[in-house]
């Protein structure tokens, strides 16, 4: 069931409706200013459970569970350090995931079996508001199938769970467009998980120390967050990534793919050669970037490209999480 609010303010009727379902351990669909979720009551098991079902998602990787503010998130884990209580005040609500140790309350099957949970309070108006009204913690992936594109639009949910899910609220496209950043605060030192639009600058500046996560595999620091190793957010086409200083070459030996019968599409930041058709022009900034990067390559899945060319992004910090889901998505 599709049910569409008004993004900035949801009607009340259909979030109680929402809330309800998700409260009798239903699977709802909303919209968060990342991208949308596909919720469940997250001290609910069975719930839980079915959140893997519905995107066939491996079991070894743990959900992110939303909260309506800071004080239901630290009830959920066992430690409340100060940089939490720093970044929570500084971040939340918004797209910034901490990870803590767990409390006893919050399921295995939620956090994959770590000792450790995800937390996450959402910007977005139709999420802050159903949380608030549904009073339960709720485990929210993103709500496409396991390695796909993520959703940012509600069209884009339907057509990827289709009936798997129960509710699918609509409130519009999401605004961020990327997925949360995630930190961990649950080791010796903070330690970025995963890049988004919180940079790692922007976290410097509020706890000072955060390590980028060692990228020697046998450290004991090492262990990398569950679940982001392998290729994932990848669209149907091939990705290939153009690098600025090759790309007159890499263009024209796509072109003549395509001359040979091959239909490649672009997500360019510059001019490229007619023959790359569709060509999806993409937002010079990174927020404006990160905003359009899934839709685009969604549209790109949907016009039938065997082959997607995407110009490389800017390697200032302020990218780092666009390259990151570029590099994912190019990944086989
Ligand atoms: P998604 O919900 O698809 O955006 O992915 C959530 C991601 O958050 C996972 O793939 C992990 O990378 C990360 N994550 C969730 N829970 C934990 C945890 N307990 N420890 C480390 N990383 C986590
Ligand atoms: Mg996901």
């Amino acid at each position: 069931m599709l049910l569409k609010v008004h993004p900035d303010h949801p009607e009340p009727a259909t979030l109680a409706h929402a809330a309800q379902v998700l409260r009798a351990g239903g699977l709802v669909a909303f919209p968060t200013e990342t991208v949308y979720g596909l919720g469940a009551h997250a001290l609910d098991p069975q719930a839980v459970a079915r959140i893997f079902a519905a995107k066939g998602r491996p079991s070894y990787n743990p959900l992110i569970v939303h909260v309506a503010d800071a004080d239901a998130a630290r009830r959920l884990a066992s430690q409340w350090p100060d940089e939490a209580r720093l970044l929570a005040d500084a971040f939340w609500p918004g797209p910034l995931t901490l990870v803590l140790p767990k409390d006893g309350a919050v399921p295995d099957a939620v956090t994959a079996g770590l000792p450790s949970v995800a937390l996450r309070v959402p910007a977005h108006p139709v999420a802050y508001a159903l949380l608030r009204v549904a009073g339960i913690p709720v485990a929210a992936p993103s709500a496409n199938r396991s390695t796909q594109v993520s959703p940012t639009t509600a069209a884009h949910v339907l057509q990827g769970l289709g009936d798997r899910v129960d509710v699918i609220v609509d409130g519009g496209p999401c605004p961020v467009g990327i997925e949360s950043t995630v930190i961990s605060l649950a080791g010796p030192r903070p330690t970025l998980l995963r890049p988004g639009t919180v940079s790692i600058d922007d976290l410097r500046a509020v706890i000072g120390d955060v390590a980028l996560p060692s990228a020697d595999p046998h450290a004991a620091d090492a262990r990398p967050s569950p679940g982001m190793m392998d290729r994932h957010y990848a669209p149907r086409a091939t990705v290939r990534i153009v690098p600025g200083e090759d790309r007159d070459r890499a263009i024209e030996a796509a072109a003549r793919e395509v001359d040979g019968g091959r239909r490649i599409g672009g997500l360019m930041l510059h001019e490229a050669d007619p023959r790359i058709a569709p060509v999806i022009r993409m937002p010079a900034d990174p927020a404006g970037y990160a905003s359009r990067l899934y839709a685009a390559l969604h549209e790109l899945d949907d016009a039938g490209c065997d082959a997607i060319l995407i110009d490389a992004v800017p390697e200032d910090p302020a990218w780092a999480g666009i390259r990151d889901r570029l590099r994912r998505a190019a990944h086989r």
